[in-house]
């Protein structure tokens, strides 16, 4: 028995399913003991180039100096007062109301699911209504306003369709189900629930659906029926937002929310995310005196989150980082599309900026239900055999995978090559 079989045994007896999370539960299970870069290193001392980037939150790779440094000076004072403001809580504040295009105000906390949580409990504090739209295959976090309709299987699509045990049945029916990219869809369940819908909330790019690009006129539509209607709209940008520009998807679509999440790559893998939109929105929470939106949470701005978020800001602004990964992004987008042709695999590669998924399937790949023609088998024997050739990324189906500072184009041709052989010995 090796180092992690052995680790995994020892997680089993005392974590249920050894693992905390439920996508860590995913095969192959590997431990990696350190993290440098654009590379991961397991218990067993195999390397692995990393493209699953602890679901995108590593934008800049692992440890990086910039972000280590800054938050490890900082914590030599406190990690949390838990009272007043500080000088970082301020900076970092002005830094995302100066790049992200709708944001006037912003706060912080520590995960995407509590973002969004707030976010729309704060629609319907200044819409005084219920409902909530959400969308097919978006993923928006794991509480009972939106953990429905996510992964669903074919027969889930269309039928309600809870993800877990234990969700309050009011929750999951106050939240309406609309296909991504179907403005009809949209326009018609409005027409049906109009006045009582607080909010739309939507990932600008399907990233968990994995990777459907918004048709032209899509989040333009849903601002104008936003408007009409009187409901916000909430863009998440929990995986867009400082991966594919430093104003997040907004700053590439031009199309401004009511309110936006924020999360994952904002730190580069330290927990901090934020809500932030117009300032009339913002000042109904319970920061301000006249607020009544309840807004708390004991780790809110905690040094080590705020400071990894200014560091890792810090790091975006002069755009190099961009112009990096997007061009790392497409190299390895056309390299995979031309990587199945040779091989004979009908394949879509999807994604966009620095995120790719290579899906089994002839295309088009714009609805959910497009994904449902992947080939989930295929898939998984595909990343296994990644895996086995030093190559990580999400080892579950059709998740993304993620493109950072730290990869190099010899990552990408290495990994390019890794992947011809994968798919290979996958199809035989
Ligand atoms: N929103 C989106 C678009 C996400 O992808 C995720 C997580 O994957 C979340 C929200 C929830 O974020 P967290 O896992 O930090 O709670």
């Amino acid at each position: 028995m090796n180092a992690s079989e052995a680790l995994l045994e020892a997680a089993a007896r005392v974590i249920p399913g050894g693992v905390n999370t439920c996508r860590r539960r995913s095969e192959p299970r590997l431990c990696f003991r350190r993290g440098s870069g654009a590379y991961l290193e397991d218990l067993d001392g195999r390397s692995f180039i990393d493209y699953h980037a602890a679901y995108g939150a590593i934008l800049l790779g692992h440890s990086h100096p910039a972000v280590t440094a800054r938050v490890a000076s900082a914590i030599e004072q406190t990690v949390l007062f838990g009272v007043g403001v500080t000088e970082s809580e301020v900076a970092l504040a002005e830094k995302i109301v100066e790049h992200v295009p709708s944001v006037e105000q912003v706060v912080v906390c520590n995960s995407g699911s509590e973002a969004t949580y707030h976010a729309i409990r704060l629609a319907r504090g200044v819409t005084g209504r219920e409902k909530l739209i959400k969308f097919q295959g978006c993923y928006d976090g794991f509480h009972d306003y939106v953990l429905r309709n996510v992964l669903s299987r074919p027969e889930g699509v269309g039928a309600r369709d809870p993800h877990s045990a234990g969700m309050l049945e009011a929750a999951v029916d106050a939240t309406l189900v609309c296909r991504y990219n179907d403005l009809e869809d949209v326009r018609a369940t409005l027409e049906r629930h109009g006045e009582e819908v607080a909010a739309i909330i939507v990932e600008p790019v399907a990233h968990n659906s994995p990777g459907l690009l918004p048709r032209p006129g899509f989040l333009e539509g849903l601002r104008e029926l936003c408007d009409a209607t009187g409901a916000l709209l909430i863009f998440d940008e929990v995986i867009t937002g400082f991966r594919h520009h430093i104003g997040g998807y907004q700053a590439v679509c031009g199309v401004l929310p009511d309110l936006t999440t924020m999360g994952k790559a904002i730190a580069n893998g330290f927990p901090l995310a934020a809500i932030g939109g117009r300032r009339e929105y913002l000042e109904r929470l319970n920061t301000t005196a006249d607020g009544d939106v309840h807004f708390g949470g004991t780790y809110n701005g905690n040094a080590a989150a705020v400071e990894a978020g200014l560091a890792t800001i810090a790091q975006l602004e002069d755009g190099t980082v961009h112009e990096h990964i997007f061009a790392l992004g497409e190299r390895m987008r056309s390299g995979l599309a031309e990587v199945a042709d040779r091989v004979g695999v009908p394949a879509v590669v999807g994604g966009f900026g620095s995120l790719f998924v290579l899906c089994f399937m002839d295309g088009p790949l714009e609805t959910y239900e497009d994904v449902l023609r992947n080939d989930d088998a295929l898939f998984g024997r595909y990343r296994r055999e990644l895996v086995a050739r030093g190559v990580f990324e999400m080892p579950e189906s059709l998740g993304r995978s993620h493109i950072g500072a730290s990869h190099t184009t010899e990552d990408i041709d290495r990994s390019l090559e890794a992947a011809e052989d994968a798919l290979r010995a996958a199809v035989d």
